[in-house]
């Protein structure tokens, strides 16, 4: 009788034991964890503070931060996976270099200005009021669909830049920052014009602009004039423009004047000088209002990430 309960008992040990030990070596050692359980440190820079989260849920929140609710369910996708390469290129490049210390410890923060674009779900669904569980339904759908997923150019996960609104075309990253990337170059995007911020203009008059230059560039000399030789890139950008006698980059002269976008086209009629602007951002990767463009004809994520991060894949 006691044999034959040991004998039972080293039964169920065989058979239920030593499965149920491999398949939690596997399961919990083994397996990447999913990115709703594994757990990240987040940098809440307005409160001062670092908070743990899973990775899942800092992605939902960057997406509901960096892209409209009310957009393409595959635009959202695009952004998602967008968002991911983002976080793991930088959480690699801290494995090499350490956190920076603005980070106080913590892999990313929210300071849009040095990582990404941050709001928290809750505050998210307050300022969606009545459609905060709708929206919330989209950007969930966006990151679960597209989990793991990340942009490469080769074995590299690729710097996914991205802005709001292009003029049509985006810009060669060569032009806009100096640095020359395969994957971004000047791409068409069409179906941007009914944009909020396609257009827009500034105007201010001769002597305040001579104002404003002066006070960015010291000793700059207008005996020639104001203007001088503009440059421009493909699609329409000012790479370089000679303001008095000195020669600026486009990216300065846009923050100098507080301008949505590069692509300026300037004009002087009795001493009001006129900049017209079209697009909004920087113009460098996937323009979010192009890939709600994309998406509405009918292209996928993945058609939309490839064709603004050109010659990558998405896995
Ligand atoms: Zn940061």
């Amino acid at each position: 009788m006691r044999q034959a309960a040991i004998f039972l008992v080293m039964i169920i040990l065989v058979s239920v034991g030593i499965p149920a030990v491999f398949v939690m070596y596997h399961g919990k050692y083994q397996k990447p964890l999913s990115e709703d359980i594994e757990l990240m440190k987040v940098y809440i820079t307005k409160e001062d503070k670092v908070v743990e989260m899973t990775k899942g849920q800092y992605l939902r929140e960057v997406v509901s931060a960096e892209m409209p609710a009310s957009f393409e369910q595959e635009a959202l996708k695009a952004q998602a996976v967008a968002a991911r390469s983002y976080l793991y290129s930088r959480m690699y490049s801290h494995k090499k270099s350490g956190t920076p210390p603005e980070h106080k410890g913590a892999q990313i923060c929210t300071d849009p200005s040095h990582c990404k674009a941050w709001i928290s779900e809750s505050e998210r669904k307050e300022l969606w009021g009545a459609d905060a569980d709708k929206n919330w339904d989209k950007i969930d759908i966006a990151v679960k669909d597209t989990s793991g997923e990340m942009i490469y150019f080769g074995d590299e996960i690729i710097s996914a830049v991205f802005f709001s609104t292009s003029s049509g075309r985006t810009e060669n990253s060569k032009d806009v920052w100096g640095g020359e990337r395969a994957y971004l170059v000047s791409v068409e995007s069409p179906g941007e014009e009914n944009a909020p911020n396609f257009k827009s203009e500034k105007t201010l008059s001769v002597d305040e602009l001579k104002r404003v230059i002066s006070d960015n560039i010291e000793g700059v000399d207008f005996s020639n004039g104001v203007f001088g030789e503009i440059v421009r890139s493909d699609a329409g950008g000012i790479i370089t423009i000679t303001l008095g006698n000195v020669p600026v980059k486009g990216t300065l002269f846009r923050t100098m004047f507080g301008l949505k976008s590069t692509n300026v086209n300037i004009s002087v009629k009795d001493n009001i000088v006129y900049f017209d602007v079209t697009g909004y951002g920087h113009g460098v990767g996937m323009s979010q209002y192009g890939a709600n463009a994309m998406a509405r004809r009918g292209s996928t994520y993945k058609e939309i990430l490839t064709h603004y991060y050109q010659g990558t894949v998405v896995k």
